[in-house]
Formats: structure tokens, C-alpha cells, sequence
């Protein structure tokens, strides 16, 4: 060949390379953000949740330990067995039958898969606003009531066509409203004791129910918090809906094992029964992902801590999560995961959706085995 004909082939050649580069990198973000089957998206929270429990069930030391555990009988009776596998099923029937079967449970230290706070705090306000905002931003470091400034997924995924007006949040903490800064995402917030104002029999009922039944944690119960939720669920069915339960970190911090373990029961007793509830609508079936996790850890190298975190008490930055879903992975148990982080969450729940979360803040990439199979 003639050396300028061969020249220009070389040329045609570079950039003919460049072009195929450039359409198959369009080709697999295209693949990455839109080939999900998620078209709703539920997000449960347990708060201060140990995953020393989640995954070994409960702890043997801190039951027969009378300071924590006064009628250590019972709870043997009901949640122990000799067996990690049978005792960790025993408080979390949930998560070690569906989702150990159809989804991914990540977070098990001692088979090596760590997921991990990236704020360095290891409490609420900041475990909160890493999960929604994916930036474990320093600044935010209080719990106190104050408008968070980061921008959240779900504010962000509320923004997309066909989402308006369909993005929801029940909490039983009061700090929820701040937390994901509702008087500027327009996402509805229902929190603490806020009248559920939709005038419906079951409304009305679940309205009295909250404001009537005792307040052992000085807000509504978390089952009021869920039955909230439920119905709003049924009645609205939003494309995003987040319940945040919070008994466990306030008995934790009272020193109340057994109730802890009672709430936590609970709370995966409810789970079960959204997911029930989402698989029996049209609307929801085999095309929502549900996805559990918690704000942190608690203490557990000096067993008197489990009650305590924050930054001071070591492993409080240790976290879980769980999900399942169309798009989800069937692993059950990972064992020997790449270390996560909680601000891998915010980009998760969109990519799940088949969007690309870019705020004006940094954030981390989506947790592919939720994202895709
Ligand atoms: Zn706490």
C-alpha cells in the first residue's frame, strides 16, 4: 500500500477504535443504570442494630448477665439453641429464611464480608444522612434538629419522571424531617407523633392507636410507625417508601437486652409482613427491592458496651445489610465480600431505579450485588 493511503487507514483505523471505545462505554453505563427490573423501592432501617446479633444471634454473655438481662429464662427459652444457624433464625426468622434464600445478607465479620460506616461518629444524624446523602460529610455531626444541607437519593430520585409525589418516609424518630430536610425535598415525612392526616377509617384508627398506647421511648411505637406506613402503602402506593424503626437503639441504651431482642423480633416480624404485603399488589410483585439496614453499631470487644456508641466505643462502625429483590443477587450469607460502606446505599437506591445519583457532593459507587445479578 501506497505510505499516505496507509497513513490515513492507520488514521481511520485510531479513530474508528475510539468511536467503537466511546459506543461500548455508553453501552455499559446504559447497562448499568437501565437494565433493572426494580420499579419500587422499600427501605427499612433498625436503629443502633448489632450485627453481632443479625448474624450470631443473641449473645450468650450479655443473657446471663442479670444487669441486662433480668428474666434471662424467658429469653433463653425463646431465642436460644446451641446452634449459631437455629439461634440466629430464632430472632430474625425473616431475614434467615427469605431473605437468606432469595437475597444477600452482608456484613458477617467472621466469614470475612465488612460493611462499615465511612462517617466517623457511629451515631444516628450521621449514619442517617451517609445512608440517604452518600457523603459521610463531618460537618454533620450532632443529632440535634437541624435542616441537613446534603442533598438524599430520595429527594433526588422524587425529581425523576413518574416519581413525584410518589417518594415516602415513616419514622418513629422525631429527627427524620431534618434528617432528609423535607421542607426542601417535598419528600411526604411522616415522624415521631405527626398526625397521619388522611381522613380514612384505618387512618383514623391508627391515629388514635399512636397517640393512646404508651410511650415507653417517648415516641410512637414502631409497630404504629409500620401500620403507618402499611397503609399509606395500600392506600397511595408510592414508588419509594422508607420505614425507620428506633426501639432497638433506645432499649439498648437503657440496658434492656431483652427487650431490645423483643423489638428486634418484632421489627422482623414486620418486615415480613411488607414483604407479604408487597408481594400480594400488582403494583409491587417480583418488581420491588426491599433493602434493610441500620445506622450503626454498638459496642461489643468490652461486652458491658453493647449498650453504648459513638466514636469512644470501639466496633460501633461496624454495620449490616440486607436485600432482596429482582436485581438482587441470590448469595444468601456472602462470605469474603470486598469491605462496604454505608455511603455506597444513596447510589444503590438509585441505580436500582435506573438512575445515576451525581449531588454536588462526592459519593461512592452502588453495592453490585444489589444492584445486579
Ligand atoms: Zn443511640
Amino acid at each position: 500500500m501506497h505510505f499516505y493511503a496507509m497513513l490515513i487507514f492507520k488514521i481511520h483505523l485510531y479513530y474508528m477504535k475510539k468511536l467503537i471505545l466511546h459506543f461500548v462505554c455508553i453501552f455499559l453505563i446504559q447497562t448499568i443504570y437501565a437494565q433493572h427490573k426494580t420499579e419500587n423501592l422499600v427501605i427499612v432501617t433498625l436503629d443502633g442494630m448489632r450485627w453481632q446479633e443479625v448474624f450470631k444471634g443473641v449473645d450468650p454473655a450479655i443473657i446471663i448477665n442479670k444487669k441486662f438481662t433480668s428474666d434471662s429464662e424467658s429469653v433463653v427459652k425463646k431465642f436460644w439453641s446451641d446452634d449459631i444457624n437455629e439461634r440466629r433464625k430464632k430472632l430474625f426468622p425473616f431475614l434467615w429464611t427469605t431473605i437468606e434464600t432469595s437475597g444477600i445478607l452482608l456484613g458477617n465479620r467472621t466469614k470475612g464480608c465488612e460493611v462499615n460506616n465511612a462517617n466517623k461518629y457511629w451515631f444516628s444524624y450521621p449514619g442517617y444522612n451517609e445512608i440517604f446523602t452518600g457523603y459521610p460529610d463531618t460537618a454533620v455531626n450532632s443529632n440535634d434538629k437541624i435542616k441537613n444541607k446534603n442533598v438524599n437519593a430520595l429527594e433526588f430520585i422524587n425529581q425523576q419522571k413518574g416519581f413525584t409525589g410518589k417518594v415516602a418516609a415513616f419514622s418513629t424518630w422525631d429527627v427524620f424531617p431534618y434528617i432528609l430536610n423535607k421542607w426542601r425535598s417535598n419528600i411526604y415525612v411522616n415522624a415521631g407523633v405527626d398526625t397521619l392526616n388522611f381522613n380514612t377509617p384505618e387512618f383514623n384508627v391508627l391515629n388514635d392507636l399512636q397517640f393512646l398506647a404508651p410511650q415507653p421511648i417517648d415516641v410512637r411505637l414502631d409497630v404504629n410507625t409500620y401500620l403507618a406506613g402499611k397503609a399509606y402503602l395500600k392506600t397511595y402506593k408510592p414508588k419509594v417508601l422508607y420505614i425507620a424503626f428506633d426501639e432497638t437503639d433506645d432499649f439498648a441504651h437503657a440496658g434492656m437486652y431483652d427487650q431490645y431482642l423483643k423489638s428486634a423480633y418484632a421489627e422482623d416480624a414486620m418486615i415480613a409482613d411488607l414483604w407479604k404485603t408487597l408481594q400480594s399488589m400488582p403494583e409491587y410483585k417480583n418488581k420491588t427491592t426491599l433493602i434493610i439496614t441500620c445506622d450503626h453499631g454498638r459496642g461489643d470487644a468490652i461486652k458491658d458496651q453493647w449498650t453504648s456508641h459513638g466514636e469512644k466505643i470501639a466496633d460501633a462502625g461496624q454495620i449490616w445489610i440486607a436485600a432482596i429483590g429482582p436485581d438482587t443477587k441470590h448469595i444468601g450469607e456472602e462470605a469474603n465480600c470486598q469491605t462496604l460502606y454505608q455511603a455506597q446505599l444513596a447510589t444503590t437506591f438509585a441505580a436500582l431505579l435506573g438512575f445515576n445519583f451525581k449531588p454536588g457532593h462526592p459519593v461512592m459507587q452502588p453495592i453490585e450485588q444489589i444492584t445486579s445479578k
